[in-house]
């Protein structure tokens, strides 16, 4: 059934994102948001919207109950989640689906057991999928950790098995150091997300971090749109994003390519995922899969030319996928710098309101942010304001463009990592494609502004 009504469970960019898919395709959308939110760009724009609750997101991006009321009450007929808060959430899904709704996003079964790392580790095997090597379950004795280190060598990581955002992780570099690390990654785990369970992976020494976009029809048919190369991190946040990866062949994205599809069809997956890879000497390594569209969505968008919330929407309305694997060509080069309200330096948070902002433009310049002259930034939520998403025919090209579009970017009246983008896009490591998921943080150390 075409969705006629979409109710948008998100905020800031990714709302707006949503917003413009829906309307290119003829469907009213719904914003909802907290009292801090009232004046955000996709509040304005959207055909209706519903304030769900006080600034605190507990209160209103994350209050289930506030959400599907808006939905009953504005009579919407899907809801798209967007990122972060309800995306992930299983139950929220179910919830969504029991009254009714569509759920523009994977099957809830999918959502909950990749939702646990050590579930899905365990998926990802029967699949087929190249894991770190590790425990093959949760570990709970310091003999089960200590059989593991003695089997993968040190160093080893510790994991939260309901970890996330890159929290809950020790690396553990020799024996003598194994169960006090083993019990206080457990007991933060306890404390940060409420289970436990931990488990282990050998800690490669500098790999990169290379994720495929997969989207399934959830009727046993799947496609992959190639890789992005996240490496450029701080504190496993990412910062820049790209695509393709500068160190992938043809032949290597055709086989991961081929390996994660096959995996999402044989599941029987629905919409978009991400499955992500540590890749060290040649070689990848699973890690997790989230069941959602990311935030570096948009450099796959430019290098496919396929919009992946119109196919979301797609998928959640039974139309199945839009094009089949042999139909997916990937063209030229993309790059994201994602502009955060923090000092470029200490990266401490900086809302304030913008007393000035003029984005980039010209050909093939992307700006994704709801970001105008006089709006305030809340301080409640995520310091990403925008994201820069630009294209080159070649990776160089590419990059002269993105200099070129960050000279130009203005946002006054806050500190924001413009830049700290202008700084890294010029370094010879970056630009020689040579860098690994510990990079950035290094040459932060080594290159102080
Ligand atoms: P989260 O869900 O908390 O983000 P991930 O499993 O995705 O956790 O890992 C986050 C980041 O931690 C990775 O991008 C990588 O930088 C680092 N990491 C995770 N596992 C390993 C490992 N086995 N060896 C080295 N680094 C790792």
């Amino acid at each position: 059934m075409p969705i006629q009504k979409l109710l948008i469970a998100n905020r800031g960019e990714i709302a707006l994102r949503i917003h413009r898919a829906c309307h290119e395709m003829g469907i009213k959308t719904v914003a909802v948001h907290s009292t801090a939110d009232a004046d955000a760009m996709h509040v304005r724009l959207a055909d209706e919207a519903v304030c769900i609750g006080p600034p605190a997101a507990k209160d209103s991006y994350l209050n289930m109950a506030n959400i599907i009321s808006a939905a009953e009450i504005v009579h919407a007929d899907a809801i798209h989640p967007g990122y972060g808060f309800l995306s992930e959430n299983a139950q929220f899904a179910e919830i969504v689906e029991s009254h009714g709704l569509i759920w523009v996003g994977p099957k809830p079964e999918h959502i909950r057991i990749m939702g646990d790392k050590v579930e899905a580790k365990r998926t990802a095997a029967k699949l087929g999928l190249p894991l770190v090597p590790g425990s093959p379950g949760p570990v709970e004795t310091f003999a089960e950790a200590k059989a593991v280190a003695d089997e993968t060598g040190y160093p080893v990581l510790i994991k939260a098995a309901s970890g996330g955002g890159g929290r809950g992780m020790k690396v553990v570099e020799r024996e003598e150091d194994l169960e006090s690390l083993m019990q206080q990654a457990s007991s933060e785990a306890n404390a940060a997300f409420g289970d436990p369970t931990v488990y282990m992976e050998k800690y490669l020494g500098d790999p990169r971090h290379i994720e495929f976009q997969v989207f399934g029809d959830g009727e046993g048919k799947a496609i992959h749109l190639g890789e992005r190369d996240c490496s450029i991190q701080r504190r496993h946040q990412k910062v820049i994003e790209e695509a393709p990866s500068p160190v992938i062949s043809a032949e290597q994205r055709a086989r991961m390519g081929g390996i994660v599809a096959t995996a999402m069809a044989d599941m029987g997956y629905r919409g978009a995922g991400t499955i992500e890879f540590l890749y060290e000497n040649d070689e990848f390594y699973f890690i997790e899969m989230n069941t959602r569209l990311q935030v570096e969505h948009p450099v796959t968008e430019m290098i496919s030319g396929i919009d992946l919330v119109r196919e979301q929407i797609k998928v959640a309305q039974g139309d199945g996928l839009s094009c089949t694997q042999d139909q997916v060509k990937l063209h030229g080069h993309a790059i994201e710098c994602r502009i955060n309200a923090e000092d470029p330096q200490t990266f401490a948070p900086s809302p304030g309101t913008v007393a000035n902002y003029v984005a980039p433009g010209g050909m093939h310049v992307r700006v994704d942010s709801g970001l105008y002259t006089g709006y305030k930034v809340p301080p409640y939520y995520d310091s990403m304001i925008g994201k820069l998403i630009v294209y080159g025919s070649t990776r160089e090209r590419c990059i002269m463009r993105l200099k070129r579009a960050l000279e130009e970017f203005v946002v006054q009246g806050m500190k924001t990592t413009i830049p700290l983008h202008q700084r890294i896009i010029r370094d010879e490591a970056f630009l020689s494609g040579e860098y690994t998921i510990k990079w950035l943080e290094r040459w932060l150390e080594e290159n102080p502004a």
